[in-house]
Protein backbone atom coordinates (compact mmCIF):
# COMPACT_ATOMS: atom_id res chain seq x y z
CA UNK A 1 0.00 0.00 0.00
CA UNK A 2 1.62 3.57 -1.13
CA UNK A 3 0.91 6.38 0.59
CA UNK A 4 -0.05 9.68 -1.67
CA UNK A 5 2.48 12.59 -0.74
CA UNK A 6 1.43 16.32 -0.87
CA UNK A 7 2.63 16.64 -4.45
CA UNK A 8 -0.54 14.80 -5.52
CA UNK A 9 -3.03 16.49 -3.39
CA UNK A 10 -1.81 19.82 -5.05
CA UNK A 11 -1.65 18.23 -8.50
CA UNK A 12 -4.93 16.53 -8.65
CA UNK A 13 -6.53 19.68 -7.29
CA UNK A 14 -4.97 21.70 -9.53
CA UNK A 15 -6.37 19.41 -12.40
CA UNK A 16 -9.98 19.34 -11.31
CA UNK A 17 -9.88 22.64 -10.82
CA UNK A 18 -8.49 23.72 -14.29
CA UNK A 19 -10.94 20.40 -16.36
CA UNK A 20 -14.15 20.50 -14.44
CA UNK A 21 -13.97 24.45 -12.47
CA UNK A 22 -17.94 24.01 -12.46
CA UNK A 23 -18.02 20.85 -10.29
CA UNK A 24 -15.19 21.97 -7.50
CA UNK A 25 -16.50 23.20 -4.36
CA UNK A 26 -14.52 25.16 -1.58
CA UNK A 27 -15.07 22.20 0.58
CA UNK A 28 -13.18 19.96 -1.55
CA UNK A 29 -10.33 21.00 0.27
CA UNK A 30 -10.95 18.86 2.72
CA UNK A 31 -11.08 15.45 0.69
CA UNK A 32 -7.94 13.93 2.08
CA UNK A 33 -5.78 11.58 -0.36
CA UNK A 34 -5.48 8.65 1.78
CA UNK A 35 -3.33 6.00 -0.36
CA UNK A 36 -3.13 3.63 -3.31
CA UNK A 37 -3.83 0.18 -3.19
CA UNK A 38 -4.15 -2.22 -5.93
CA UNK A 39 -4.73 0.24 -8.75
CA UNK A 40 -7.23 2.19 -6.30
CA UNK A 41 -6.56 5.32 -4.72
CA UNK A 42 -8.74 5.91 -2.03
CA UNK A 43 -10.38 9.33 -0.88
CA UNK A 44 -11.24 9.82 3.02
CA UNK A 45 -14.69 12.07 3.10
CA UNK A 46 -15.53 13.10 6.94
CA UNK A 47 -18.69 13.93 5.84
CA UNK A 48 -20.97 11.50 5.45
CA UNK A 49 -23.59 13.53 2.76
CA UNK A 50 -20.48 14.42 0.86
CA UNK A 51 -19.52 11.25 0.64
CA UNK A 52 -22.32 9.91 -0.92
CA UNK A 53 -22.69 12.84 -3.47
CA UNK A 54 -19.22 12.27 -4.46
CA UNK A 55 -19.63 8.71 -5.03
CA UNK A 56 -22.62 9.51 -6.90
CA UNK A 57 -21.77 12.29 -9.36
CA UNK A 58 -17.89 13.21 -9.80
CA UNK A 59 -16.34 9.61 -9.83
CA UNK A 60 -15.85 10.36 -13.23
CA UNK A 61 -13.94 13.15 -12.95
CA UNK A 62 -12.38 12.09 -10.19
CA UNK A 63 -11.14 9.24 -11.59
CA UNK A 64 -10.10 11.23 -14.68
CA UNK A 65 -7.90 13.78 -12.53
CA UNK A 66 -6.18 10.86 -10.78
CA UNK A 67 -5.01 8.74 -14.74
CA UNK A 68 -4.06 12.26 -15.62
CA UNK A 69 -2.23 13.19 -13.03
CA UNK A 70 -0.58 9.79 -12.02
CA UNK A 71 -0.47 8.90 -15.97
CA UNK A 72 -1.83 5.82 -14.72
CA UNK A 73 -5.08 3.72 -15.28
CA UNK A 74 -6.16 3.73 -11.85
CA UNK A 75 -9.77 3.62 -10.37
CA UNK A 76 -11.07 5.69 -7.62
CA UNK A 77 -12.99 5.23 -4.34
CA UNK A 78 -13.85 7.41 -1.54
CA UNK A 79 -14.53 6.34 1.75
CA UNK A 80 -15.67 7.47 5.11
CA UNK A 81 -14.25 7.69 8.22
CA UNK A 82 -15.23 3.78 9.30
CA UNK A 83 -13.71 2.26 6.17
CA UNK A 84 -10.38 4.03 6.39
CA UNK A 85 -8.57 1.81 8.41
CA UNK A 86 -10.42 -1.02 6.44
CA UNK A 87 -9.73 -3.18 3.54
CA UNK A 88 -10.97 -2.38 0.26
CA UNK A 89 -14.15 -4.43 -0.81
CA UNK A 90 -14.46 -5.19 -4.37
CA UNK A 91 -13.78 -2.05 -6.72
CA UNK A 92 -17.12 -0.95 -8.21
CA UNK A 93 -18.84 -1.42 -4.87
CA UNK A 94 -19.66 1.63 -2.95
CA UNK A 95 -18.73 2.13 1.00
CA UNK A 96 -21.86 2.29 2.80
CA UNK A 97 -20.27 1.80 6.18
CA UNK A 98 -19.85 5.37 8.23
CA UNK A 99 -22.91 6.56 6.31
CA UNK A 100 -26.31 7.63 8.51
CA UNK A 101 -29.17 5.68 7.41
CA UNK A 102 -29.52 7.50 4.44
CA UNK A 103 -32.68 6.91 2.07
CA UNK A 104 -30.86 5.18 -1.16
CA UNK A 105 -32.56 7.31 -3.26
CA UNK A 106 -32.39 10.28 -1.25
CA UNK A 107 -29.33 12.59 -2.53
CA UNK A 108 -28.65 15.59 -1.03
CA UNK A 109 -26.47 18.76 -2.26
CA UNK A 110 -23.79 19.30 0.14
CA UNK A 111 -24.00 23.13 -1.47
CA UNK A 112 -28.11 23.22 0.01
CA UNK A 113 -26.85 23.89 4.07
CA UNK A 114 -27.79 26.69 6.45
CA UNK A 115 -23.99 27.64 5.98
CA UNK A 116 -24.44 28.66 2.75
CA UNK A 117 -28.19 29.85 2.97
CA UNK A 118 -27.82 33.99 2.64
CA UNK A 119 -30.71 35.51 5.01
CA UNK A 120 -33.05 38.50 4.04
CA UNK A 121 -36.14 40.09 4.33
CA UNK A 122 -37.73 37.83 1.71
CA UNK A 123 -36.94 34.55 3.85
CA UNK A 124 -36.17 35.53 7.20
CA UNK A 125 -39.13 34.13 8.67
CA UNK A 126 -39.06 30.75 6.65
CA UNK A 127 -34.65 30.98 7.67
CA UNK A 128 -36.05 30.85 11.28
CA UNK A 129 -38.63 28.68 11.74
CA UNK A 130 -36.13 26.15 9.23
CA UNK A 131 -33.79 26.47 12.15
CA UNK A 132 -36.14 26.01 14.65
CA UNK A 133 -37.46 22.85 13.21
CA UNK A 134 -34.16 21.29 12.82
CA UNK A 135 -33.20 22.30 15.80
CA UNK A 136 -36.26 20.28 17.78
CA UNK A 137 -37.75 18.09 15.33
CA UNK A 138 -41.40 17.68 16.02
CA UNK A 139 -41.62 19.75 18.96
CA UNK A 140 -41.13 23.48 17.13
CA UNK A 141 -43.84 23.48 14.03
CA UNK A 142 -45.46 20.44 12.89
CA UNK A 143 -45.53 20.44 9.51
CA UNK A 144 -43.35 23.21 8.23
CA UNK A 145 -44.66 24.50 5.37
CA UNK A 146 -43.16 26.21 3.27
CA UNK A 147 -44.21 28.07 -0.04
CA UNK A 148 -42.88 30.69 -2.60
CA UNK A 149 -41.83 31.40 -6.96
CA UNK A 150 -39.46 29.13 -8.49
CA UNK A 151 -35.85 29.65 -7.59
CA UNK A 152 -36.49 30.91 -4.14
CA UNK A 153 -34.63 28.76 -2.17
CA UNK A 154 -37.33 26.23 -0.76
CA UNK A 155 -35.13 22.70 -1.65
CA UNK A 156 -32.47 24.66 -0.16
CA UNK A 157 -33.90 25.26 3.06
CA UNK A 158 -35.29 22.00 3.19
CA UNK A 159 -32.05 19.95 2.19
CA UNK A 160 -30.76 22.56 4.73
CA UNK A 161 -32.65 21.22 7.32
CA UNK A 162 -32.38 17.33 6.37
CA UNK A 163 -28.50 18.06 6.29
CA UNK A 164 -28.55 20.09 9.57
CA UNK A 165 -30.73 17.30 11.62
CA UNK A 166 -28.76 14.77 10.33
CA UNK A 167 -25.56 16.14 11.17
CA UNK A 168 -26.86 16.43 15.07
CA UNK A 169 -27.76 12.86 15.05
CA UNK A 170 -26.59 10.40 12.51
CA UNK A 171 -29.07 7.83 13.94
CA UNK A 172 -32.01 9.89 12.78
CA UNK A 173 -34.31 8.35 10.81
CA UNK A 174 -35.26 11.30 7.57
CA UNK A 175 -36.46 11.03 4.59
CA UNK A 176 -35.79 13.83 1.85
CA UNK A 177 -38.09 13.15 -1.11
CA UNK A 178 -39.48 15.10 -4.17
CA UNK A 179 -43.29 14.62 -4.55
CA UNK A 180 -43.14 13.30 -8.14
CA UNK A 181 -40.58 10.42 -6.72
CA UNK A 182 -42.97 10.15 -3.49
CA UNK A 183 -45.99 9.51 -6.74
CA UNK A 184 -44.07 7.08 -8.44
CA UNK A 185 -43.16 5.16 -5.71
CA UNK A 186 -46.81 4.99 -4.67
CA UNK A 187 -47.85 3.87 -7.89
CA UNK A 188 -45.15 0.96 -8.26
CA UNK A 189 -46.22 -0.26 -4.87
CA UNK A 190 -49.67 -0.37 -5.95
CA UNK A 191 -48.92 -2.28 -9.24
CA UNK A 192 -46.58 -4.83 -7.51
CA UNK A 193 -48.87 -5.11 -4.30
CA UNK A 194 -46.29 -3.72 -1.87
CA UNK A 195 -48.09 -1.45 0.09
CA UNK A 196 -46.66 -3.10 3.06
CA UNK A 197 -43.56 -1.99 2.02
CA UNK A 198 -44.15 1.58 1.02
CA UNK A 199 -46.15 1.96 4.22
CA UNK A 200 -42.66 0.67 6.43
CA UNK A 201 -40.74 3.40 4.14
CA UNK A 202 -42.51 6.35 5.21
CA UNK A 203 -44.36 5.89 8.23
CA UNK A 204 -41.36 4.59 10.02
CA UNK A 205 -39.02 7.95 9.95
CA UNK A 206 -38.58 10.43 12.44
CA UNK A 207 -38.87 12.94 9.64
CA UNK A 208 -40.60 13.45 6.46
CA UNK A 209 -39.55 16.37 3.96
CA UNK A 210 -41.59 16.45 1.17
CA UNK A 211 -40.37 18.52 -1.93
CA UNK A 212 -42.97 20.10 -4.02
CA UNK A 213 -45.84 19.10 -2.31
CA UNK A 214 -48.21 20.94 -4.77
CA UNK A 215 -47.73 17.88 -7.22
CA UNK A 216 -50.08 16.24 -5.24
CA UNK A 217 -52.84 18.51 -7.14
CA UNK A 218 -55.21 16.18 -9.57
CA UNK A 219 -54.07 13.04 -8.07
CA UNK A 220 -56.70 11.76 -5.63
CA UNK A 221 -55.36 8.63 -5.05
CA UNK A 222 -52.17 9.79 -3.78
CA UNK A 223 -53.26 12.23 -1.82
CA UNK A 224 -55.55 9.44 -0.08
CA UNK A 225 -52.25 7.80 0.52
CA UNK A 226 -50.37 10.54 1.82
CA UNK A 227 -53.48 11.92 4.19
CA UNK A 228 -52.99 8.68 5.69
CA UNK A 229 -49.09 9.19 5.94
CA UNK A 230 -49.27 12.69 6.91
CA UNK A 231 -51.46 11.43 9.87
CA UNK A 232 -49.66 8.44 11.15
CA UNK A 233 -46.59 10.35 11.45
CA UNK A 234 -48.20 13.81 12.97
CA UNK A 235 -49.76 11.47 16.15
CA UNK A 236 -46.60 9.44 16.83
CA UNK A 237 -45.52 13.38 16.66
CA UNK A 238 -42.45 12.77 14.02
CA UNK A 239 -41.94 15.96 12.15
CA UNK A 240 -42.83 16.80 8.97
CA UNK A 241 -41.09 19.56 6.28
CA UNK A 242 -43.11 20.46 3.08
CA UNK A 243 -42.65 22.77 -0.28
CA UNK A 244 -44.91 24.07 -2.62
CA UNK A 245 -45.22 26.79 -5.13
CA UNK A 246 -48.81 28.24 -3.63
CA UNK A 247 -49.85 28.09 -0.65
CA UNK A 248 -52.40 25.40 1.16
CA UNK A 249 -55.36 26.80 0.06
CA UNK A 250 -53.93 27.72 -3.46
CA UNK A 251 -52.78 24.67 -4.25
CA UNK A 252 -55.37 23.67 -7.03
CA UNK A 253 -58.01 20.63 -6.36
CA UNK A 254 -56.25 19.58 -3.35
CA UNK A 255 -58.34 17.77 -1.04
CA UNK A 256 -59.88 20.66 1.72
CA UNK A 257 -58.54 17.77 4.44
CA UNK A 258 -54.97 18.20 3.22
CA UNK A 259 -55.64 22.52 2.69
CA UNK A 260 -56.20 22.25 6.43
CA UNK A 261 -53.53 20.04 7.60
CA UNK A 262 -51.26 22.02 5.82
CA UNK A 263 -52.32 25.02 7.36
CA UNK A 264 -52.42 23.63 10.90
CA UNK A 265 -48.55 23.93 11.34
CA UNK A 266 -45.88 26.91 10.44
CA UNK A 267 -46.86 27.95 6.91
CA UNK A 268 -44.20 30.53 5.61
CA UNK A 269 -43.71 32.35 2.55
CA UNK A 270 -40.08 33.24 0.71
CA UNK A 271 -40.25 36.04 -1.35
CA UNK A 272 -37.98 37.35 -4.18
CA UNK A 273 -34.62 38.93 -2.66
CA UNK A 274 -34.09 42.45 -2.45
CA UNK A 275 -30.67 43.84 -4.04
CA UNK A 276 -28.35 43.55 -0.78
CA UNK A 277 -29.81 39.95 -0.55
CA UNK A 278 -28.82 38.74 -4.06
CA UNK A 279 -25.55 40.81 -3.80
CA UNK A 280 -24.53 38.50 -1.05
CA UNK A 281 -25.91 35.57 -2.33
CA UNK A 282 -23.45 35.91 -5.31
CA UNK A 283 -20.80 36.85 -3.26
CA UNK A 284 -21.46 33.32 -1.27
CA UNK A 285 -21.57 31.35 -4.38
CA UNK A 286 -18.46 32.72 -5.83
CA UNK A 287 -16.86 31.64 -2.39
CA UNK A 288 -18.43 28.64 -2.71
CA UNK A 289 -16.66 27.66 -6.57
CA UNK A 290 -13.69 29.54 -5.50
CA UNK A 291 -14.25 32.30 -7.61
CA UNK A 292 -12.42 35.28 -7.17
CA UNK A 293 -14.78 37.86 -8.24
CA UNK A 294 -14.30 42.06 -7.84
CA UNK A 295 -17.02 43.65 -5.49
CA UNK A 296 -18.17 45.43 -8.75
CA UNK A 297 -19.29 42.28 -9.98
CA UNK A 298 -21.82 40.60 -7.87
CA UNK A 299 -23.62 44.38 -7.55
CA UNK A 300 -23.30 44.93 -11.34
CA UNK A 301 -25.27 41.20 -11.69
CA UNK A 302 -27.57 41.79 -9.51
CA UNK A 303 -28.64 45.33 -10.31
CA UNK A 304 -29.06 43.42 -13.97
CA UNK A 305 -31.34 40.55 -12.55
CA UNK A 306 -33.91 40.70 -9.93
CA UNK A 307 -36.17 37.77 -10.92
CA UNK A 308 -35.32 34.68 -8.60
CA UNK A 309 -31.71 33.19 -7.19
CA UNK A 310 -31.42 30.57 -10.09
CA UNK A 311 -31.46 33.33 -12.58
CA UNK A 312 -28.49 35.23 -10.72
CA UNK A 313 -26.79 31.76 -10.50
CA UNK A 314 -27.01 31.15 -14.15
CA UNK A 315 -25.44 34.85 -14.89
CA UNK A 316 -22.61 34.08 -12.86
CA UNK A 317 -22.15 31.22 -14.76
CA UNK A 318 -22.18 33.10 -17.52
CA UNK A 319 -19.21 35.13 -16.69
CA UNK A 320 -17.15 32.20 -15.21
CA UNK A 321 -17.48 30.49 -18.68
CA UNK A 322 -16.74 33.17 -20.56
CA UNK A 323 -13.61 33.72 -18.05
CA UNK A 324 -12.34 30.38 -18.35
CA UNK A 325 -12.79 30.20 -22.12
CA UNK A 326 -10.81 33.25 -22.55
CA UNK A 327 -8.19 32.01 -19.43
CA UNK A 328 -8.62 35.98 -17.90
CA UNK A 329 -9.52 36.78 -14.54
CA UNK A 330 -13.21 38.35 -13.64
CA UNK A 331 -13.51 41.35 -14.45
CA UNK A 332 -16.91 44.14 -14.51
CA UNK A 333 -15.70 44.47 -17.82
CA UNK A 334 -16.06 40.99 -18.84
CA UNK A 335 -19.11 40.39 -16.52
CA UNK A 336 -20.55 42.53 -18.88
CA UNK A 337 -19.62 41.39 -22.40
CA UNK A 338 -20.82 37.63 -21.04
CA UNK A 339 -24.00 39.51 -20.01
CA UNK A 340 -24.24 41.65 -22.73
CA UNK A 341 -23.63 38.73 -25.10
CA UNK A 342 -26.21 36.76 -23.65
CA UNK A 343 -28.89 39.30 -24.31
CA UNK A 344 -27.80 40.09 -27.97
CA UNK A 345 -26.81 43.47 -27.05
CA UNK A 346 -22.94 42.72 -28.40
CA UNK A 347 -24.03 43.24 -31.60
CA UNK A 348 -24.06 45.60 -34.25
CA UNK A 349 -27.85 47.47 -35.12
CA UNK A 350 -29.39 45.80 -37.57
CA UNK A 351 -27.12 42.29 -38.00
CA UNK A 352 -28.29 38.86 -36.71
CA UNK A 353 -27.29 38.03 -33.27
CA UNK A 354 -25.71 34.43 -32.35
CA UNK A 355 -29.07 33.11 -32.19
CA UNK A 356 -29.96 34.02 -35.22
CA UNK A 357 -27.02 32.46 -36.69
CA UNK A 358 -27.18 29.22 -35.03
CA UNK A 359 -31.14 29.47 -35.65
CA UNK A 360 -29.83 29.31 -39.82
CA UNK A 361 -27.48 27.04 -39.66
CA UNK A 362 -29.22 23.98 -37.20
CA UNK A 363 -32.36 24.23 -39.59
CA UNK A 364 -30.31 23.86 -42.56
CA UNK A 365 -27.77 21.04 -41.62
CA UNK A 366 -30.67 20.04 -39.41
CA UNK A 367 -28.47 19.39 -36.85
CA UNK A 368 -29.65 20.26 -32.44
CA UNK A 369 -28.60 23.48 -31.23
CA UNK A 370 -27.26 21.16 -27.92
CA UNK A 371 -24.97 19.12 -29.85
CA UNK A 372 -23.46 22.66 -31.21
CA UNK A 373 -22.58 24.16 -27.91
CA UNK A 374 -21.73 20.63 -27.07
CA UNK A 375 -18.19 19.63 -26.85
CA UNK A 376 -18.73 16.56 -29.64
CA UNK A 377 -16.47 16.28 -32.43
CA UNK A 378 -18.14 14.35 -34.80
CA UNK A 379 -17.53 15.59 -38.62
CA UNK A 380 -21.84 15.96 -38.90
CA UNK A 381 -21.60 18.52 -36.18
CA UNK A 382 -17.88 19.98 -36.06
CA UNK A 383 -18.55 21.30 -39.54
CA UNK A 384 -21.79 22.76 -39.14
CA UNK A 385 -19.98 24.73 -35.49
CA UNK A 386 -17.32 25.75 -38.12
CA UNK A 387 -19.90 27.84 -40.27
CA UNK A 388 -21.79 29.13 -37.25
CA UNK A 389 -17.92 30.53 -36.13
CA UNK A 390 -17.18 31.63 -39.81
CA UNK A 391 -20.15 33.25 -39.91
CA UNK A 392 -20.47 35.04 -36.33
CA UNK A 393 -17.24 36.40 -37.57
CA UNK A 394 -18.58 38.00 -40.48
CA UNK A 395 -22.12 39.27 -38.95
CA UNK A 396 -21.15 40.02 -35.54
CA UNK A 397 -19.32 42.24 -32.97
CA UNK A 398 -17.37 39.20 -31.32
CA UNK A 399 -14.15 38.83 -30.73
CA UNK A 400 -12.47 34.96 -31.38
CA UNK A 401 -12.73 34.63 -27.46
CA UNK A 402 -16.18 35.15 -27.40
CA UNK A 403 -17.42 33.13 -30.04
CA UNK A 404 -15.61 30.35 -29.25
CA UNK A 405 -17.09 30.36 -25.79
CA UNK A 406 -20.36 30.80 -26.84
CA UNK A 407 -19.86 27.18 -29.12
CA UNK A 408 -19.20 25.32 -26.11
CA UNK A 409 -16.12 26.83 -24.11
CA UNK A 410 -13.86 26.75 -27.11
CA UNK A 411 -10.79 28.96 -27.36
CA UNK A 412 -9.70 31.65 -30.13
CA UNK A 413 -7.17 29.49 -32.03
CA UNK A 414 -10.15 26.84 -32.52
CA UNK A 415 -12.29 29.43 -33.82
CA UNK A 416 -9.03 30.63 -36.14
CA UNK A 417 -9.03 27.30 -37.12
CA UNK A 418 -12.17 26.96 -38.58
CA UNK A 419 -12.20 29.77 -40.39
CA UNK A 420 -9.76 28.83 -42.58
CA UNK A 421 -11.28 25.44 -42.46
CA UNK A 422 -14.25 26.69 -43.77
CA UNK A 423 -12.02 29.03 -46.23
CA UNK A 424 -9.93 26.44 -48.14
CA UNK A 425 -13.02 24.52 -47.90
CA UNK A 426 -15.18 26.98 -49.65
CA UNK A 427 -12.02 26.70 -52.79
CA UNK A 428 -12.23 23.27 -53.43
CA UNK A 429 -15.65 22.25 -52.79
CA UNK A 430 -18.02 23.88 -55.35
CA UNK A 431 -21.72 22.59 -53.88
CA UNK A 432 -20.02 23.59 -50.13
CA UNK A 433 -19.46 26.87 -51.33
CA UNK A 434 -23.07 27.49 -52.60
CA UNK A 435 -24.48 26.32 -49.06
CA UNK A 436 -22.29 28.63 -47.19
CA UNK A 437 -23.04 31.79 -49.51
CA UNK A 438 -26.42 31.32 -49.53
CA UNK A 439 -26.37 31.06 -46.10
CA UNK A 440 -24.64 34.14 -45.74
CA UNK A 441 -26.64 36.10 -47.95
CA UNK A 442 -30.17 35.16 -46.16
CA UNK A 443 -28.07 36.97 -43.30
CA UNK A 444 -27.16 39.76 -44.71
CA UNK A 445 -30.96 40.31 -46.12
CA UNK A 446 -33.01 39.18 -43.08
CA UNK A 447 -31.02 40.50 -40.35
CA UNK A 448 -32.69 40.53 -37.22
CA UNK A 449 -35.74 43.25 -36.78
CA UNK A 450 -33.79 45.50 -33.91
CA UNK A 451 -37.37 46.03 -31.66
CA UNK A 452 -38.02 42.36 -31.73
CA UNK A 453 -34.50 42.18 -30.26
CA UNK A 454 -35.65 44.31 -27.81
CA UNK A 455 -39.12 43.05 -26.73
CA UNK A 456 -37.46 39.93 -26.09
CA UNK A 457 -34.34 40.50 -23.47
P1 LIG B 1 -36.75 26.54 -5.34
O1 LIG B 1 -36.75 25.17 -4.75
O2 LIG B 1 -37.49 27.54 -4.50
O3 LIG B 1 -37.21 26.58 -6.77
P2 LIG B 1 -33.92 26.34 -4.96
O4 LIG B 1 -33.87 26.00 -3.51
O5 LIG B 1 -33.66 25.24 -5.91
O6 LIG B 1 -35.27 27.08 -5.33
O7 LIG B 1 -32.88 27.53 -5.20
C1 LIG B 1 -32.36 27.83 -6.47
C2 LIG B 1 -30.92 28.16 -6.32
O8 LIG B 1 -30.78 29.36 -5.59
C3 LIG B 1 -30.15 27.11 -5.54
O9 LIG B 1 -28.90 26.90 -6.12
C4 LIG B 1 -30.00 27.70 -4.15
O10 LIG B 1 -28.79 27.31 -3.55
C5 LIG B 1 -29.97 29.17 -4.44
N1 LIG B 1 -30.54 29.94 -3.32
C6 LIG B 1 -31.85 30.17 -3.10
N2 LIG B 1 -32.02 30.93 -2.01
C7 LIG B 1 -30.79 31.16 -1.52
C8 LIG B 1 -30.30 31.90 -0.40
N3 LIG B 1 -31.11 32.55 0.43
N4 LIG B 1 -28.95 31.93 -0.20
C9 LIG B 1 -28.13 31.29 -1.05
N5 LIG B 1 -28.53 30.59 -2.12
C10 LIG B 1 -29.84 30.53 -2.37
MG1 LIG C 1 -37.29 23.34 -5.59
Amino acid sequence: MARLGPDFARQFNEHLRRHHPEMCRHWFDDIEPLDLEGGTVRMLVREPVQLRYLQRCCTRQFTEAVQAVTGRLLAIRFVGPQDEFTASPEPGEPSTEGLPRLDEQMLLSPDYTFDNFVVGPGNRLAHAAAMAVAGRPGRAYNPFFVHGGVGLGKTHLLQAITQSILRADRTARICYISCGTFTDAFHDSVRAGRMTEFRDRFRNVDVLVIDDIHFLSKREQTQEEFFHTFNALYQAGRQMVLSSDAAPQDIPDLEERLTSRFNCGLVARVDRPCFETRVSILRNKAQMLNLPVPDDVPAYIAARIDSNIRELEGALAKVRGLAHAMGCPITLELAKTALAADSGLGRAVGQPNLQIIVDAVTKFYDVRLTDLLSKRRHKSIALPRQVCMWLARRHTRFSLEEIGGYFGGRDHTTVMHAIRTIDARRQSDHRFNGEVERLDSDLSTNPAPADVESRTT
